[in-house]
């Protein structure tokens, strides 16, 4: 804890060694108030903040308590409202720290109900979340990283060139934003010890009929290349008397970051996806140059190894359906004799290619995406279609790309022969 508290140093840090050639900013990013913004924090780094700022230990422990409950599991933002706190601490809280948010600069609404957001960082940057309704189920789309560095040639957020990745306040302020425009925050007081002036909302206390219900940090960026923070975010985003979102509701994926994939499943413990989109070294290179450096078969053996797969919880194989790329039936077949030969508790998501301008690629026919569908089906491994969503707003998987980054053919070109030299 005391490491993220200097506030003397550089925001931005490099982060060491060669998976996260990014720069991260520090989880407590000093403002220029010189308040501590309090989103993203722990229970724990709460209680830390609040004895750094001059609380004795058992005070901080009550405080940090009680405003856990107040930003996580309310959604609260106004140290005033927060009743179960004596005004003047509810004043000397206001004075030194804030509950942020992401800032909105755009909201969309596609034809299918589908929801976007551009957000926008304190220091300028932009990145995107996604809402996506369905009959049994809501699931908030999550972004880790503003861009991301892998540059799948079929994927619209690897031609972002600038990237950094996103603090844990600014991942779980992605939750706390879609939960404020839902509007399903519990009404009502709480149950939790007054020490001060009763409370003068209903009694009536409510937290259910919730709209978000799944998430899926299937946003911008690599998650695994933003590990800590990731799992930080999502260990707020678990907690039972914040948002309380079960590690079953929520699925991380990665395009194949091999070395983190153990540290996902014993640390953060969540549903796992991968990103294989190929099943020949040749086809998945082209794909997903992170295959250069960890191939299929080895990828295949660390799912294999993923702590907590199994038959009731399989991994998903996110299977993206590009037009004489990847669709034939000798590629099902393929897929199915990998998954098999790996035993792996496997399921199939195949998805349509969801065209960007610019792209060369295009999107298989709806009959060459049945017959692979049904082929690896066959095989014994379900594989359902999944419906592109929110197409028409630029919001479909591997179209997020912040709408103030617009950039010519030959820079994107230049860009891509960048990533691909600096995998080797
Ligand atoms: N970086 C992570 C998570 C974000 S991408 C990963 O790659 O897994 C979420 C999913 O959308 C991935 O499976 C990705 O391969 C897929 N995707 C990217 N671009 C796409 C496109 N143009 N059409 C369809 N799916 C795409
Ligand atoms: Fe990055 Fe995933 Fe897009 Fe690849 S598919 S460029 S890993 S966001």
């Amino acid at each position: 804890m005391g490491a993220i508290m200097q506030t003397s140093a550089s925001p931005l840090m490099p982060i060491p060694g060669a998976i996260d050639p990014v720069p991260v900013r520090r989880a407590v990013t000093p403002r220029e108030d010189g308040r501590v913004d309090l989103m993203g924090l722990s229970r724990m780094q709460i209680k830390s903040v609040f004895e750094e700022a001059g609380l004795d230990a058992k005070a901080a422990k009550l405080r940090s308590k009680q405003i856990f409950h107040w930003l996580y599991h309310r959604g609260e933002t106004d140290f005033d409202a927060m009743t179960d706190l004596a005004k003047p601490m509810r004043g000397w809280m206001a004075e030194r720290f804030v509950v942020g948010r992401p800032q909105v600069v755009e909201a969309q609404v596609s034809s299918d109900g589908t929801r976007k957001w551009l957000l926008r960082s304190d220091d300028g940057q932009d990145y995107e979340m996604v809402f996506i309704p369905d009959a049994d189920r809501g699931t908030l789309c999550v972004s880790s990283q503003v861009g991301c560095t892998l540059n799948c040639s079929f994927c619209h957020t690897g031609t972002m060139r600038l990237v950094r990745n996103l603090t844990p306040g600014e991942i779980v302020g992605q939750v706390m934003l879609a939960r404020d425009a839902l509007g399903e925050w519990p009404k009502g007081s709480m149950a939790s010890a007054n020490d001060d002036e009763e409370s003068d909302e209903a009694s009536h206390y409510t937290s259910d009929g919730r709209m978000l219900t799944n998430i899926v940090m299937m946003g911008m960026g690599e998650p695994l290349y933003n590990f800590d923070h990731v799992r930080d975010a999502l260990k707020v985003v678990m907690d039972g008397d914040g948002l309380a979102l079960s590690k079953r509701r929520i699925t991380l994926s990665t395009s194949g970051v091999i070395p983190m994939m153990a540290r996902a499943g014993e640390e953060i413990g969540v549903n796992l996806a991968v990103s294989l989109h190929g099943v020949t070294k040749d086809v998945r290179d082209e794909l997903v140059p992170l295959n250069r450096k960890f191939g299929i078969e080895e990828l295949l053996a660390a799912c294999a190894a993923y702590p907590g797969a199994n038959n009731a919880r399989r991994i998903t194989f996110e299977y993206v359906m590009i037009k004489d790329k990847n669709d034939s039936d000798a590629d099902a077949r393929e897929l199915v004799r990998l998954l098999r030969h790996y035993k792996l508790p496997a399921k199939v998501n195949l998805i349509p290619f969801n065209p960007w301008p610019g792209t060369d690629y295009e999107c298989s026919t709806p009959e060459r995406i049945r017959r692979f569908s049904d082929i690896v089906f066959e095989g014994g491994i379900s594989a359902p279609v999944r419906t592109p969503r929110g197409r028409d707003i630029m919001a479909a998987c591997g179209q997020l790309k912040s709408a103030s980054e617009k950039k010519s053919k030959a820079e994107m070109r230049r860009l891509a022969e960048e990533k691909q030299a600096a995998l080797g």
